[in-house]
């Protein structure tokens, strides 16, 4: 570790020796150990302080997003002017059908022929006071009412439920259960006598929103020490915590960055992340995708910190799914059955006020991102107490990587300590 950690901090012109690196290591290994022999547990630990798994993300489909595409689309489409009709099916309009029952009515009349004068009754009260042919207005009312069903309906096939909720709206139109979605609705628009060239390109990017979207990732739960180093090293982001100072641009000097060693020194706090897929070497050298501290007790309590670099990526909830993955690993490393149906059965209870953190004492210069973002939260397993008083200590005392000592206090600009900041820059 010595060498390569300081290779590292004297790029990021960070004061070090080798004597003070060791001492942050004592310190590290002293207070990570019951969680490295967790991890080792674990049958995808590599043995450098990392468990790293292939992982598959699934892009959720938005409820949201569906919703717009079908108000859109029905503005889209011109359904208006394809379905409302001004005249009847044999092609008469308004003012013939008024002509014609003028026309018949004293020779109706004469022949007392009612059946004859309820028709062209009918015919002529077919128009509303637009010249519209009513039947024409149902059916379009018809096609928006099937359509909007869609507006709710987030699965990439149709349900029998699903169906079944339409009652007779689908009569005559060939959709059946285990069809997929998008052809379902493609087919209610074509039998509604749309013009295929005309709606397929407004239609496309239903397809796109309703089938998910599979993204094979490597996923990396870590304490090895060079992660805390780079946690805030994105592959498009950055954040405060970051050791490279001179970040141009990025917006983030590391105002923060004396978090990493209290981060990396305290027995709960563990750096999870995703990256390529194909990276599985030095993942702690790897752009991170998404990074997500999270702060375990080693026992049944977890505390999920803020996701970086964003909270959600279009509907895919990153902190439900970054929660299961670690909280299945956790299972593993303890040899708990892992469940996750989301129907209360569960292994893992996120209780309703999981996102008031009130258990956690923080030490160090880490951002206390789990008091200042209300998306952080806390997960126990079924049975565990819930974590009560100063439950949790998070971070740790700076320690200085030149000189080894231990400080009450350093400047969370920095890493190394004062005294050795002015001595290395004589
Ligand atoms: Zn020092």
């Amino acid at each position: 570790m010595e060498n390569k950690f300081g290779d590292i901090l004297t790029k990021y012109h960070h004061p070090n020796t080798p004597e003070g690196i060791r001492k942050v290591k004592e310190i590290f290994l002293h207070n990570k150990h019951d969680i490295i022999e967790s991890m080792k547990k674990h049958p995808c630990y590599n043995g450098n302080y990392q468990i790293v798994q292939k992982v598959e993300f699934d892009r959720d489909v938005s409820r949201s997003a569906v919703m717009c595409f079908i108000d859109q689309f029905i503005d889209d489409i011109n359904v208006d002017k394809v379905l409302l009709k001004k005249t009847t099916p044999s092609g008469k309009t308004f003012k013939q059908c008024r002509d014609e029952a003028i026309q018949n009515l004293p020779k109706m009349v004469k022949a007392d022929d009612l059946t004859k004068l309820q028709k062209i009754d009918t015919d002529f009260d077919m128009f509303d006071g637009n010249g519209i042919y009513k039947p024409s207005i149902s059916n379009r009312n018809k096609f928006i009412r099937t359509i909007n069903m869609f507006r709710g309906y987030t699965e990439p096939t149709m349900s029998q439920e699903f169906i079944n909720e339409f009652g007779n709206l689908f009569e005559g139109i060939n959709v059946v259960a285990g069809m997929k979605t998008s052809k379902a609705l493609w087919r209610i628009v074509m039998q509604y006598g749309f013009d295929e060239k005309v709606v397929q390109p407004k239609f496309t990017p239903y397809g796109d929103l309703i089938n998910p979207l599979r993204r094979k990732l490597t996923y990396v739960i870590s304490v090895n020490p060079i992660d805390y180093l780079f946690m805030s090293n994105g592959n498009t982001w950055s954040s405060c915590h970051t050791i490279n100072k001179t970040n141009g641009g990025s917006g983030y000097h590391g105002a923060y960055c004396g978090g990493t060693f209290s981060y990396m020194l305290d027995s709960t706090s563990i750096v999870t992340y995703t990256i390529a897929e194909d990276e599985t070497e030095h993942p702690e050298l790897c752009k991170k995708i998404y990074r997500n501290m999270m702060h375990w007790d080693n026992d049944g309590i977890l505390l999920q910190g803020r996701v970086y670099p964003q909270a959600k990526d279009g509907a895919l909830d990153l902190y439900a799914k970054l929660r299961h993955l670690m909280q299945k690993a956790v299972c593993e490393m303890k040899g708990i059955e892992y469940i996750n149906t989301h129907r209360g059965n569960d292994t893992w209870i996120k209780p309703s006020n999981s996102h008031r953190i009130n258990f956690v004492v923080s030490k160090g210069n880490h951002y206390r991102d789990y008091n200042n973002f209300s998306d952080c939260n806390w997960t126990k397993i079924r049975g565990h107490n819930d974590p009560t008083g100063n439950y949790m200590i998070i971070g740790y005392n700076p320690v200085c990587p030149c000189c080894g000592e231990e400080l009450e206090s350093n400047s969370h600009e920095f890493i190394a300590c004062g005294r050795c900041r002015i001595r290395t820059s004589l």
